[in-house]
């Protein structure tokens, strides 16, 4: 055994921290998921294709409905950039949620799923007058205002269609936070919202109140993503509410709404330790509670905006092993490069953030030796690494398929067509059924997009 390898046993287990709720290795060994064996998934879908545990899916979807409802929030929203379908958008809509869609393409989807309009909100750092045409003909129940341009331009939206539109207003905080750690500054640096310094928000306020076809709800925050706990919002809740407290004592305006957007971390790994949903919930609320008290002001109600932490576990990818190739390197070590069938175009995440992933043989179980591998993608770029440090054991095969755990959110929805890859399809499987969320693309569906002459 190399030196620090974990034992068989663990490179073979399931870690259900990590995997979906109905994910399991049945006796024999074969990994299944909602009872589906996974190898029957790959010969009828192909790989590489996405897996959803829809049930796993719909209890983390309840579970944020409640918990953050019981923790003050009118409203929980289910970030659809993480990953949307028409499937996914009913089944959190049944489950208690509303839908935060980011582009005229988002909000399409969740039309197209009879999502009614009150439970949608909009964001978008550059809104298209067509997008916001379209959310406000739609009835959505907020829009968030990013700039001051976009005030004018959804007012003049909402005149036209001769509706009043809720809108909220996004406030940079200078709070950025991931993991167990925050950075807190005066000025932010980014593309989003309004500063809550120097008087930006409270301008955008004013002007909201003089538009008779606007109505302004709130205030919006959103601190950043893969949060572990709740210490980054203590610092952007403080700072919100000092916003609203002086919106209200230099207008008189009472706001009834803070969006404190999404953000809430997952485990990709065992050893990830994100708080409970309940608890998190629960301390957020205190946190806004104690903030409110302090200022002087009502609490107002509260909405969240949760992607990953509902798609992402429920998500797993099954590829197929092509080849295997040990490489040298010093020290007498060897790591073992697994080339998979798709790679950086199904998730870009490990290349663009330095991701981490869990990894296990998927088609069969193996009591053989650990070896440290690189799984790899089959693209033509040397970064294009899918779980960059990975126990495998050492009888790997061509034609084995793995199974990386928690791709649910931010691998479909971020895939391209690098090397004309045709992005994989996603397939979600209850109690033993297999059901197509999206098809696999194929090399006509791209081919098709070139005039024909
Ligand atoms: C990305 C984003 C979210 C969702 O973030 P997660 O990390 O997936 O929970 C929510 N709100 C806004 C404004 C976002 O940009």
């Amino acid at each position: 055994m190399a030196s620090g390898a974990p034992s068989p046993a663990a490179v073979d287990a399931l870690d259900s921290r990590v995997w979906p709720r109905n994910c399991v290795r049945d006796a024999s060994g074969v990994m299944t998921v909602a009872g589906v064996d996974v190898r029957d998934i790959a010969r009828d879908f192909g790989t590489p294709v996405f897996v959803l545990d829809e049930q796993d899916l719909r209890s983390r979807a309840r579970e944020y409905a409640l918990a953050y409802r019981e923790a003050g929030a009118s409203m929980v929203f289910y970030a659809a950039k993480a990953f949307l379908s028409t499937a996914v958008a009913r089944w959190v809509t049944e489950e208690g949620l509303g839908i935060d869609v980011a582009s005229g393409g988002e909000l399409a989807v969740a039309m197209r799923a009879g999502v009614p309009g009150e439970l949608l909100l909009m964001h978008g750092n550059n809104k298209s007058e067509e997008e916001i045409a379209a959310a406000v003909d739609y009835s959505v129940g907020r829009i968030v205002i990013d700039s001051f341009e976009e005030i004018a331009r959804v007012a003049q939206a909402a005149a036209k269609a001769g509706r009043v539109q809720p809108v909220l207003v996004r406030a940079t905080v200078g709070v950025e936070a991931h993991t167990h750690e925050f950075i807190a500054t005066a000025h932010e640096d980014q593309k989003f919202g309004l500063s809550a310094q120097g008087g930006a928000v409270e301008e955008a306020v004013r002007r909201i109140a003089k538009l008779p076809s606007l109505t302004l709800v709130g205030l919006h925050s959103h601190i950043g993503s893969q949060i572990f706990d709740a210490s980054g919002f203590q610092i952007a809740a403080a700072r919100v509410v000092a916003l609203a407290q002086r919106i209200y004592d230099e207008q008189g305006i009472e706001l009834e709404e803070l969006n404190l957007g999404g953000g809430m971390g997952i485990a990709y790994l065992d050893s990830d330790d994100p708080l409970d949903v309940a608890d998190m919930a629960m301390q957020i609320g205190d946190i806004v509670a104690k903030e409110c008290a302090d200022a002087g002001i009502t609490v107002p109600a509260l909405a969240f905006e949760p992607g990953r932490a509902i798609v992402g576990p429920a998500g797993i990818t099954v590829y197929e092993v092509g080849t295997i190739k040990p490489v040298e390197l010093d020290h007498g070590l060897v790591r073992t490069y697994v080339s998979v069938d798709g790679g950086m175009s199904d998730n870009i995440r490990t290349a663009l953030y330095g991701a981490d992933y869990t990894v296990r043989l998927a088609s069969r179980s193996s009591m053989a030796e650990p070896m440290l591998c690189r799984v790899v993608g089959k693209h033509c770029e040397s970064g294009d690494v899918v779980v960059r440090d990975a126990w495998l054991p050492s009888d790997l095969a061509p034609g084995d398929l793995l199974a990386v755990a928690a791709t649910g959110a931010y691998c479909r929805s971020m895939a391209s067509n690098y090397n004309f890859v045709p992005r994989p399809g996603v397939v979600s499987v209850k109690g033993g059924d297999v059901s197509t969320v999206l098809r696999r693309e194929t090399i006509d569906d791209l081919l098709g997009l070139e005039p024909t002459t």
